[in-house]
């Protein structure tokens, strides 16, 4: 089962196509973009995602088990969404991480800090929502609203967020070092679709809870945010820890997207199943005498 090839068109793995480059310019990316897909349209998403996803679940699988062999490395794997609101983070959740087992999943979404939170360094927070070997760790946000709201809000002086960069990319090694895959997702999306995913949870009662009049705000700061983002990508794109944009303009490109990163970096992890600790016959023999005869 898992030994399902990604998918892209030509065989180029979709790490490169989407890794962010070397001093990338936002001005360079287009969020409308569908690189590597291997459909000619949107028609073709549901089938590879109906392919994608016994794959996926089974490797999910096979990281969760491997952390229970006693001798190989503990590894887990932590996914990072960023983007601004209506970029798809909730969306990405529901859609690719709904296809594997939720019992493997640790998902935590960073709000505004908590006094207490606050009270203590900016990867406080972070570090108690790392996941467990074995698991697979979502962040909607992350330790990057620390170089971003706060940066264009200005909540901190420069000189603080200034050295965040480089705390941030000594963590993320130390994280790699220790076992944990980070896999950043930088979901790009123009200013005209958030308006349109903006207006269109203002027309339907279902999805006025997902508004609120912030977002308009931090949308009238787009290219401070845009500045920021960009700085991010230049200043943490580390090799060990690298950023990969994901093109959202599109919702079913971005979901296949992060499902086939997702794969790609479990197919290079290569988990495999772990031995059995005792003797398989025996323990056959063991159940089937557990009972007198009926
Ligand atoms: P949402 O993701 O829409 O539920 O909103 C969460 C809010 O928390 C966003 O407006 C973020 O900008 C904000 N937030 C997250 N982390 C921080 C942080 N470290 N400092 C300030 N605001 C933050
Ligand atoms: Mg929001």
């Amino acid at each position: 089962m898992a030994n399902k090839k990604s998918q892209t068109t030509d065989g180029n793995d979709l790490r490169s196509l989407l890794r962010a480059k070397a001093n990338v310019a936002m001005t360079d990316l287009d969020p409308g973009a569908t690189p590597g897909f291997p459909g000619t349209s949107k028609a073709d998403v549901a089938d590879l995602t109906a392919e994608l996803a016994p794959v996926l679940s089974d490797w999910q699988e096979r990281l969760y088990a491997e952390n229970k062999e006693p001798d190989t490395p503990q590894r887990s794997i932590l996914v990072v969404l960023q983007g601004l609101d209506t970029s798809g983070k909730g969306g990405i959740i529901r859609h690719v991480f709904g296809l594997v087992d939720p019992q493997g999943l640790k998902i935590h979404a960073f709000k505004q800090p908590t006094p207490e939170e606050l009270s203590h360094d900016f990867l406080w927070r972070i570090r108690q929502q790392l996941p467990s070997p074995g698991m697979i760790g979502i962040f909607d946000r992350s330790q990057y609203e620390d170089v971003l709201v706060v940066r264009v809000n200005e909540l901190v002086e420069p000189a603080v967020w200034q050295q965040r960069y480089d705390l941030i990319n000594d963590f993320e090694a130390s994280l790699t070092a220790s076992g944990t895959t980070i896999i950043k997702c930088f979901l790009n999306m123009s200013p005209d679709e958030q308006k349109r995913r903006l207006l269109e949870r203002l027309e339907n009662p279902t999805k006025y809870w997902k508004f609120s009049h912030g977002d308009v705000e931090v949308r009238g700061r787009w290219d401070d945010y845009m500045v920021a983002y960009q700085d991010v990508l230049n200043r943490c794109n580390t090799d060990v820890a690298p950023w990969y944009v994901i093109p959202s303009d599109r919702k079913w490109y971005r979901n296949w997207a992060v499902a086939t990163l997702l794969l790609e970096h479990l197919e290079g992890m290569n988990p495999q199943w772990p031995q059995a600790e005792f003797v398989v016959e025996d323990e056959i023999a063991a159940v089937k005498n557990s009972l007198p005869q009926r």
